[in-house]
């Protein structure tokens, strides 16, 4: 069976932004070991990685600065 359709999913499988029927579909695949997409996974891993690394300051900063917030006005 052909995997293509998986191939787009695995940046956001790694975020954790899949559905659950999805992200199933993917678990259920790699334990297959299908080389193909062990390699895509590594990519996509590499990939996230990088943008988390990119977007992380700004990102972390506007989460943190949201809560603070919220604090300040007594939640
Ligand atoms: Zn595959």
């Amino acid at each position: 069976m052909g995997c293509q359709h998986l191939d787009e999913l695995y940046e956001l499988y790694i975020l954790g932004a899949l559905q659950d029927e999805e992200s199933l579909q993917i678990r259920e695949h790699l334990e297959r070991n299908c080389p193909t997409c062990l390699d895509r996974l590594r990519e996509a891993a590499q990939t996230v990685y990088f943008l988390i690394l990119l977007a992380r300051p700004a990102r972390f900063d506007m989460k943190r600065k949201g809560r603070l917030l919220q604090q300040l006005r007594g939640k």
